[in-house]
């Protein structure tokens, strides 16, 4: 039987709510999360971050196995792709995942409150027929699909991402409006296993937000790899008929339009904060232009009590952003001090080269008009990347011209989801070029790209380049 009457009730069980759930209890709140998704975990890993990085992985050995095998010697014959099999990998991946936050909730004692949750005023939350009582109330419903004005996302032939991660059948011509994160991601996983992608983007760039160089380069990497641009363009109509869909394009400038043609239509550009149905105007909850719930710096809204998390705040809608809040503000309501260091969040992309990104850019630091020196060390010099057959990108670091502080690393390159931890960590602890270039990096690793690239800020010239 659930409480009636609990410290803490998070509503919505994602990376932000679960753990904001897992740490409250840990800290001795009597806490319940409501959910109405069949299973816990929220879009990062029902629908989100860990199927995509699953058909990302199964993608990529694949590819490999198609082209690349063969010139360290290996000759796979008779390579096939079951996707079937490969879906079925998926979805055990995201199970796993599932399930396991599942024992976690068990395992600390969190009521999962199944069903829609709603706050009829402050201290309130409805679920289903039920009314239950909250000191404290967390709000983390994250993120739903942007769609965009005279498309129909069907999810079968024009798809959001969460289409784009069950497809029964590999598409002959994908096209993916949005060459942000999704677009790179999935449009790379449906590459490798033969279709042919375009990407649309209403921007003259890929991966806004992104050091451009690093963008720019990515985009010539994913063109060598067979992913096609359309850039400073926009998507005007689609009709949708049995056999596929036809696109009508235009430049974004204004031009001629013309047309294109798709089996499968994936729609990737953005997404927006979900508060339907919380019924917040009752409560009084203020929302901010872009629908996004407002808070304080301790995560509180408007209205007393009531706190949100995540995708439905402002900043990057990323899982471990989510994911940091839910701890810090836990940590703040048992009545410990808590912080977030927005400048130190990494993001990443899980393409193949991927890119890792931690604090400014060159153009927002020359926009700051902050003096800085800039160390790059390419990973054709790398000892590990070639022993790898992957000496794609480059390593960036941007440190602070008269101190030398690390200002922000730009990571283009194999396993830079990795090799960015590193840079977080002198980022969060202020530290130096001269600090990553004086650690010792294990030889031969990636990592000593980082180092060379350090030692190239600093000192002005790395040892291998
Ligand atoms: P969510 O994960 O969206 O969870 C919110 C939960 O609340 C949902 O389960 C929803 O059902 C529930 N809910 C909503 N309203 C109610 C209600 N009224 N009552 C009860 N329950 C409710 N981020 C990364 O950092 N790395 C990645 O690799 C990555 N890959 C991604 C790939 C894809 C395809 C997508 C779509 C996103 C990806 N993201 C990634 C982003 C990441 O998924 C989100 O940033 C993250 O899930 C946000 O967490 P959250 O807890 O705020 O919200
Ligand atoms: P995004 O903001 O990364 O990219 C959207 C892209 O669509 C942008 O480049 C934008 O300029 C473009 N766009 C917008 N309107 C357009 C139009 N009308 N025509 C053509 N292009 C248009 O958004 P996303 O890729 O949909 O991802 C959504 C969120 O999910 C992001 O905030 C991202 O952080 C998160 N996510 C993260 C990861 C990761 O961390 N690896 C993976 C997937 C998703």
């Amino acid at each position: 039987m659930a409480e009636k009457s609990y410290d803490v009730i998070v509503i919505g069980a994602g990376p932000g709510g679960y753990v904001c759930a897992i740490r409250c209890a840990q800290l001795g709140l009597k806490t319940a999360c409501v959910e109405k998704r069949a299973t816990l975990g929220g879009t990062c890993l029902n629908v989100g971050c860990i199927p995509s990085k699953a058909l990302l992985s199964a993608s990529e050995k694949y590819e490999e196995a198609d082209k690349h095998f063969a010139s360290m010697g290996i000759n796979v014959g008779g390579l096939k792709l079951d996707l079937k099999a490969m879906m079925k990998f998926k979805d055990g991946v995201v199970e796993a995942n599932t399930k396991g936050v599942e024992f976690l909730f068990k395992k600390n004692k969190i009521d999962w409150l199944k069903g829609e949750g709603a706050i009829p005023a402050a201290g309130k939350v409805k679920v289903g027929g039920e009314t239950y009582d909250a000191k404290h109330i967390i709000i983390a419903t994250g993120s739903d699909v942007a769609t965009l004005p005279g498309l129909q996302i069907d999810e079968k032939r024009i798809v959001s991402s969460t289409g784009a991660l069950t497809l029964d059948s590999v598409p002959k011509n994908l096209v993916v409006i949005g060459g942000g994160v999704i677009g790179l991601e999935m449009g790379a996983v449906w590459g490798r296993l033969g279709a042919k992608v375009t990407v649309i983007e209403y921007l003259d760039r890929i991966l806004p937000g992104m050091d451009l160089e690093v963008s720019a380069s990515m985009q010539r990497i994913l063109k060598k790899q067979g992913m096609e641009f359309k850039l400073g363009y926009k998507v005007t109509e689609a009709k949708s008929s049995k056999s596929g869909v036809t696109l009508s394009v235009q430049p974004a400038k204004g031009g001629d339009a013309e047309t294109l043609d798709a089996d499968i239509v994936l729609v990737a550009v953005g997404r927006k904060p979900y508060t339907a149905s919380l019924g917040l105007d009752k409560a009084g909850v203020a929302l901010d232009e872009r629908g996004r719930v407002k808070i304080d710096s301790h995560f509180e809204t408007n209205v007393k009590g009531v706190y949100a998390i995540g995708d439905v705040v402002a900043g990057p809608m990323l899982a471990h952003k989510a994911e940091d809040e839910g701890m810090v503000l836990a940590e703040i309501l048992a009545g410990q001090s808590g912080h977030i260091d927005y400048d130190c969040i990494p993001s990443v992309v899980y393409t193949w080269p991927e890119v890792a990104a931690v604090g400014k850019t060159e153009e927002q630091l020359k926009e700051a008009g902050i003096q800085y020196k800039a160390g790059k060390f390419p990973f054709t010099a790398n000892g590990r990347a070639r022993a790898m057959g992957m000496t794609d990108g480059f390593v960036k670091i941007l440190a602070d011209a008269r101190t030398d502080r690390v200002l922000g690393v730009h990571i283009l390159g194999p396993r830079a989801s990795d090799l960015i931890a590193e840079c977080v960590t002198i980022m969060e602890y202020k530290g130096s070029a001269e600090d990553i270039a004086r650690c010792t990096h294990a030889h031969p690793t990636l990592s000593e790209a980082v180092g060379e690239a350090a030692r190239m800020a600093y000192a002005g010239s790395p040892i291998n380049s």
